[in-house]
């Protein structure tokens, strides 16, 4: 794959700089090579982006929800004409395939775009009238203020506009924080944000959590945090920005369990396993990696899902033959590998396929398949973040519906029946703010995405966003003299 260029420049106040602070080396973890070294935000470049922030608000907070679309539907366009260079660099920087990420992320991302312009221009809420006699009310949706935007490094592109696109359609601005490991699409796109924005309106700063991440949670001028990352991460948050008292929207982790029952399309489950489990190397918080499987069908499904996923292709050198990519560094790889070890060290956990690290170059796990576990095991119930897919077996399908909602986490889910009224009996009693239906991991713009429990609150996507980044307010007026 032949190298875009690597833009360094962080952007602040409509001006592209350098950051002042440590530079931090920018990994391909499909070779482990060093691609760059991007310089962080210092504390004084965090203070002039929150200040630009908030002095673009004024005016950015007034324009009308048209020229607010206009500008979504700019960078939508920019997106798309660029779309090659940002997903190389994509590619590039998370090792994935290109061609997922040119199909997959960069269309995503445009469509996100596209989805909140309109949405903005449409949005509904209580009707005006006389609530109290001789008053009128009448309810505004009003933007936040300042956002601190704050992403992971599993889809880069994406995650940024999940997070741009309805902060600003609301109306307010923002400062943006990737990933400290996956910065380079998003530097990318900020010459071409900078010709589109007016200064101030987003900001963009590099560096780690403790560092750039905790000053603009403890800011006062930013008025809410919106993170998508580890749980501890949005704890972290919370302890925070409870000194400032900021809003916040939190998508934490997940661990989806999948019910396949005894009378599901087989051959669905296995197609739908091979590929919404190991996706970007389950790097997913959707990912679908925690099977309950009901006896009548467990051990074909076992048997049959272990070909389908020992035959992912991966790590080759021509990019279309692969359908996944390697682990975001070196630490996750063997984060990922000693959970399947201490899996494996439990007499009844069965490898099916997979548990080990690939040998060659880049921070690659093999796909991986565990029968066997039990509930109470850890590889059950916490969040690996890899390639790696639990099964787990079952008589009643009670137990499974308990066995699923018995998680902390509370994303998403999927039932796998031909039996429709089995599956919506299902749906209703599982506690995940997603629940598929024999498919997996399908997201819709105006559909809303988040969690419960601990995998965090608020939501992504569809309108329920915008709501989460406005401020509902009542304006009341008292009439004077009854016209009779
Ligand atoms: P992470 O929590 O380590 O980092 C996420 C972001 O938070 C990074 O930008 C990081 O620099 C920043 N950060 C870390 N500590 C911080 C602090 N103290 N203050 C401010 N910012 C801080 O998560 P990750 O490893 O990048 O991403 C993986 C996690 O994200 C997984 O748990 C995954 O499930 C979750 N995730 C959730 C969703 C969702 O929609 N719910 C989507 C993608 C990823």
């Amino acid at each position: 794959m032949s190298v875009p260029t690597l833009h360094s420049a962080l952007l602040i106040d409509g001006h592209l700089v350098d950051g002042d602070g440590i530079a931090e080396s920018i990994i391909n973890p499909a070779s482990g090579e060093v691609l760059t070294q991007i310089a962080e935000a210092s504390l004084e470049q965090v203070e002039a982006a929150v200040i630009a922030a908030h002095r673009a608000f004024s005016s950015w907070s007034r324009t009308t929800p048209a020229q607010r679309a206009a500008v979504l539907l700019a960078i939508a366009d920019a997106i798309e004409q660029h779309a090659d260079p940002l997903s190389r660099l994509e590619a590039l920087n998370c090792g994935k395939p290109l061609h997922l990420a040119r199909e997959d992320d960069l269309s995503a991302t445009a469509d996100v775009f596209r989805f909140f312009a309109g949405a903005v221009r449409c949005q509904q809420g209580q009707l005006a009238g006389e609530y109290i006699p001789g008053h009128t009310s009448m309810v505004r949706r009003d933007p936040v203020g300042v956002v601190a935007s704050i992403a992971p490094w599993n889809y880069p592109l994406m995650m940024a506009a999940w997070k741009i696109a309805p902060a600003l359609a609301a109306g307010n601005t923002l400062i943006f924080k990737p990933s400290e490991h996956t910065p380079l699409s998003i530097l990318a796109l900020a010459p071409l944000l900078a010709d589109i924005l007016p200064p101030g309106v987003i900001n963009i700063l590099c560096g780690g959590g403790e560092g750039v991440g905790s000053q603009l949670v403890g800011h006062p001028k930013v008025r809410m945090v919106s993170l998508t990352g580890d749980i501890v991460t949005g704890q972290k948050i919370l302890q925070s920005a409870a000194r400032t008292l900021k809003r916040t929207h939190l998508e934490l982790g997940g661990k989806a369990p999948v019910i396949v029952c005894n009378d599901a399309d087989l051959a669905a489950v296995v197609q739908g396993v091979r590929t919404y489990g190991y996706y970007n190397a389950g790097q997913d918080c959707t990912a679908a990696c925690r099977i309950y499987a009901q006896a009548g069908i467990h051990d074909r499904l076992v048997a049959e899902l272990g070909e389908a996923v020992a035959s992912i292709r991966f790590a080759r050198k021509k990019d279309a033959d692969n359908e996944i990519g390697p682990l975001i560094s070196a630490r996750q790889r063997d984060r990922v590998a000693s959970f399947v070890e201490r899996a494996l060290g439990q007499p009844h956990i069965e490898r099916v396929t997979g548990a080990a690290a690939h040998s060659g170059a880049g921070f690659y796990y093999q796909p991986t398949l565990l029968a066997g576990c039990k509930q109470s095991d850890e590889i059950v119930q916490r969040e690996v973040f890899g390639p790696v897919v639990t099964v787990t077996r079952f008589d009643e399908l009670s137990q499974a519906v308990d066995w699923a909602n018995d998680s902390e986490y509370g994303l998403a889910s999927s039932v796998w029946t031909q039996n429709l009224d089995k599956a919506m009996q299902v749906a209703a009693r599982l506690q995940y703010g997603c629940t598929w239906i024999n498919t997996h991991f399908m997201l819709a713009s105006e559909m809303p995405h988040g969690g419960l429990k601990r995998s965090g609150y608020g939501k992504d996507l569809s309108s329920d966003s915008l709501q989460d980044y406005s401020v509902v307010r009542h304006i009341m007026a008292r009439h004077g003299q009854q016209l009779d």
